[in-house]
């Protein structure tokens, strides 16, 4: 298994949610048990020793690959939802998307400042959630050590919303 493996099982659907959106679906991906565990070991590898207590994964994908991660680092699992979704006390940022405007949740509890946290979603496009995401976890006091993404849409320039603020790895990289 290697990232060629990976980014063969990566499905463009086109016109996805909307027309001008070329969909990156994961589902074959996920469904090969090979490409499965090598895409966790990717994601989780280099923060074996960076002491993370929390893996916080942003709905809905991250929320497929976050627990994942969190098992292989001994962490705990943070989910950040779309507004209305936690039940408890909440935080909200709101955010430009790719498609459309949206907010991202977290509870006021998930994180705190004896948190090491590691921030993990499946695409990165514009970099809108992944921005969210940041400053739910800073806003509790939590120390943020990095972000890691599956799939990186480098032609949409996310990772500049990002940058000096936090690193960003991903695992395969689109027209960047
Ligand atoms: P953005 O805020 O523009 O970086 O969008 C990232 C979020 O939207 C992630 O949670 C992705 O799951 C989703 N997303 C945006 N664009 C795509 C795409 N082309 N394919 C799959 N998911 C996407």
């Amino acid at each position: 298994m290697d990232l060629e493996n990976l980014r063969a099982l990566v499905r463009d659907v086109e016109g996805f949610p909307i027309p001008e959106v070329t969909f990156k679906d994961i589902t074959p991906l996920l469904a090969d048990l090979r490409a499965l565990e090598y895409t966790v070991e990717m994601l989780a590898t280099p923060y074996e020793n960076a002491g993370i207590t929390k893996v916080a994964g942003i709905e809905a994908r991250g929320f497929v690959l976050a627990p994942a991660v969190a098992l292989a680092l001994g962490a705990g699992f943070v989910p950040l939802r779309k507004p209305g979704k936690l039940p408890y006390q909440t935080r909200r940022e709101e955010y430009q998307l790719e498609y459309g405007v949206d907010g991202l949740e977290i509870h006021v509890d998930a994180v705190g400042p004896d948190d090491r946290v590691l921030l993990v979603d499946d695409v990165i496009a514009t970099g809108g959630t992944a921005r969210a995401g940041i400053d739910l976890i800073r806003g509790l006091g939590a120390d943020l050590v990095g972000m890691v993404v599956l799939i990186e849409l480098g032609f949409l320039g996310g990772r500049e919303k990002l940058d000096g603020e936090v690193v960003l790895r991903s695992i395969l990289m689109y027209g960047g």
